[in-house]
C-alpha cells in the first residue's frame, strides 16, 4: 500500500487527485491532506479517506477544523509551518497542488527528504527552478510534472535523448478572450475572465489563461524542468485543447501528446509513473472531432507572453519577481481595483523598477533570497497597483476597468 499526501487537497487539482485515489481505496493510505479556507471539505475528505493529519494554512481556522474532526482519528494542525511539516512527513508520493508561491516551501520539504513530488504548482519552478532541480538531484528526489503540457512533454520524451530535441511547442487554448475584439479587452469583467472555454480549473489559473500569464509561467516551467534553452520553446494557440504539447526532434519528427482536457490524465500518469494504468478519462473519437486547428498568439492580445519570455531569458531572480508581481496584479483585478489589461502593465512596470534597483541578475540563488525577492516584488507591485488604480495607467495605454 502506498502512502500519499495531497497539498492543496481542497482545490481543483487536489479534488481530482482525491477522485483517483478514492477509486482504489485498497491501494493507498493517506498521510496528510492540506487546504486553506475550505475546512469543511478538508475535514470531510480527511475523515472519508482516513487521513492521519489534516492541515489548514489559516491559523485562525484551527479550532473550527478541530471541531469538524472531533470524534475521528484525524489530527488537526494549522499555519504555513504546519503545511510544510505535513509535506516533510514520510509519504511515498506527494501531490503539490497549492496555488501560488505558497506552494514553494512545502514542495522543497518533500525534495529535502528525497521524496517523490508530483508538481502541479508551477510557481515552484517559476520562482526557484534552478534551486529546486538542483536540490532534487542532490537528494535523489523525483519530480514528476503534472501541468498538462509538461506531463505531455515528459511522456513524449520517454526513451528519447534530450540532446536530440530541437524544439518544444506548448499549446494554449487562448483563454476566454481569444476571439474578442481587442478593444473590448480592457473592459473585461471578473466573471468573463473566470470562464474557461475548455478546462475546468481553479479561478486564478482560469484568469491567468485568459491573460496568458498562465502560458508565460509554463514557458519558464518548461525551461527549468527540461533544461531547454528559451529559444527552443514555442507557444501555439490550439483552441480545441486536445494536443497538450509537441516535441520536435533533430530529424524533423514532431511527437504530439493528444488527449481530452481532463487533468486526471496528467495526475494519474504521475500517480502511477513509471507504469501506465487505467484512468477514467474520455477516449477521443477522432472522426467526430474531425479537425484540429492552430494559430499564432497575437502579441497585442497577450502582452504577458512577451514579458514572460524576457523573464525566462533573463533567469536569476526574475522568475520570482515576475510571479509575485503577477499574483499581486491578479489579486488587484479580482478585487476590482484594476482592469484586465492593467495586469500586464503592473507586472511590466514592477519588473522594470526591480531590474533597475534590486539586482535580479543574482545567479547563485538560495531559498531565502527567493523568498525575499518574492516579498519585495509584492511591495513594489502594490505601489504600482495603487498608481494604476489611481488612473495613471490610462496614458500608458493600459485601460482601466470601466
Ligand atoms: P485552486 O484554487 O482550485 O486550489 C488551490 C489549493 O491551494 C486549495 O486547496 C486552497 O485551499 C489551497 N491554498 C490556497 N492558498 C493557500 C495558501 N496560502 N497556503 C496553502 N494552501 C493554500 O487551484 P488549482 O487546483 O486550480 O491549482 C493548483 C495549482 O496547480 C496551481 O499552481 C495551478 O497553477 C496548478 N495547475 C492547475 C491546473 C488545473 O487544472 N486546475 C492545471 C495545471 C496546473 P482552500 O481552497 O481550502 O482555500
Ligand atoms: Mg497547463
Amino acid at each position: 500500500m502506498r502512502s500519499v499526501t495531497i497539498l492543496g487537497a481542497t482545490g481543483s487539482i487536489g479534488q481530482n487527485t482525491i477522485d483517483l485515489i478514492a477509486r482504489s481505496p485498497g491501494d493507498y493510505r493517506v498521510e496528510a491532506l492540506t487546504g486553506a479556507r475550505n475546512i469543511a471539505r478538508l475535514a470531510a475528505d480527511a475523515i472519508g479517506l482516513g487521513a492521519r493529519l489534516a492541515v489548514t494554512s489559516e491559523p485562525a481556522l484551527y479550532n473550527d477544523l478541530k471541531d469538524l474532526l472531533s470524534g475521528s482519528e484525524v489530527k488537526a494542525a494549522a499555519g504555513p509551518e504546519a503545511v510544510a511539516e505535513a509535506a516533510a512527513r514520510p509519504a511515498d508520493w506527494v501531490m503539490s497542488a497549492i496555488v501560488g508561491a505558497a506552494g514553494l516551501v512545502p514542495g522543497i520539504e518533500v525534495l529535502r527528504r528525497g521524496g517523490t513530488l508530483a508538481l502541479a504548482n508551477k510557481e515552484t519552478l517559476v520562482t526557484a527552478g534552478q534551486l529546486v532541480m538542483d536540490l532534487a538531484r542532490r537528494t535523489g528526489a523525483t519530480v514528476l510534472p503534472v501541468d498538462s503540457e509538461h506531463s505531455a512533454i515528459f511522456q513524449a520524451l520517454t526513451g528519447e535523448d534530450l540532446d536530440a530535441v530541437e524544439r518544444i511547442v506548448i499549446t494554449a487554448s487562448g483563454g476566454a478572450f481569444r476571439d474578442w475584439p481587442l478593444e473590448r479587452l480592457a473592459g473585461a469583467t471578473l466573471a468573463e475572465a473566470s470562464t474557461h472555454p475548455n478546462w475546468d480549473m481553479g479561478q486564478r489559473i482560469t484568469i491567468d489563461s485568459a491573460s496568458m500569464f498562465n502560458k508565460g509561467l509554463e514557458l519558464i516551467e518548461t525551461k527549468e524542468f527540461f533544461g531547454i534553452s528559451p529559444d527552443r520553446i514555442e507557444v501555439i494557440i490550439h483552441p480545441e485543447s486536445l494536443i497538450h504539447a509537441l516535441v520536435g526532434f533533430r530529424d524533423g519528427a514532431l511527437m504530439a501528446h493528444v488527449g481530452p482536457p481532463d487533468m486526471r490524465h496528467a495526475i494519474g500518469y504521475a500517480l502511477h509513473w513509471p507504469e501506465r494504468r487505467d484512468l477514467p478519462v474520455e477516449r477521443l473519437d477522432l472522426a467526430r472531432i474531425g479537425t484540429l486547428t492552430f494559430r499564432a498568439p497575437e502579441a497585442a492580445r497577450y502582452p504577458a507572453l512577451a514579458i514572460a519570455r524576457t523573464v525566462m531569458e533573463a533567469g536569476g531572480l526574475h522568475g520570482a519577481a515576475f510571479n509575485a508581481a503577477k499574483e499581486c496584479a491578479l489579486d488587484a483585478f479580482i478585487a476590482g481595483r484594476i482592469g484586465f489589461l492593467a495586469m500586464a502593465g503592473v507586472v511590466e512596470r514592477t519588473l522594470d523598477r526591480m531590474s533597475a534597483q534590486d539586482g535580479l541578475q543574482n545567479a547563485a540563488v538560495d531559498l531565502d533570497t527567493v523568498l525575499e525577492t518574492d516579498l519585495l516584488a509584492r511591495h513594489r507591485a502594490a505601489e504600482v497597483v495603487t498608481q494604476f488604480a489611481a488612473g495613471d495607467a490610462v496614458e500608458s495605454g493600459k485601460g482601466l476597468r470601466s
